[in-house]
């Protein structure tokens, strides 16, 4: 079944054991909350969309 371990999320680099996987990435809980409340003119969103660009580029090769 489900084993809790701790991940390196790629957004905020810290371990977590709460959190999605997207592909074979792993994004935790607060940073994923946090990219769905950031809007386009916050100054964070270019570093949320460059952190996820690498996702997208593993999951279409
Ligand atoms: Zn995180």
């Amino acid at each position: 079944m489900e084993e809790k371990e701790a991940n390196t999320c790629i957004v905020c680099g810290q371990p977590k054991e709460e959190g999605i996987t997207v592909v074979t990435e792993f994004i935790c809980t607060s940073c994923e909350s946090e990219m769905v409340n950031t809007n386009v003119e916050d100054e964070r969103y270019p570093f949320f969309v460059k952190q996820l660009k690498q996702l997208w580029v593993r999951f279409h090769v």
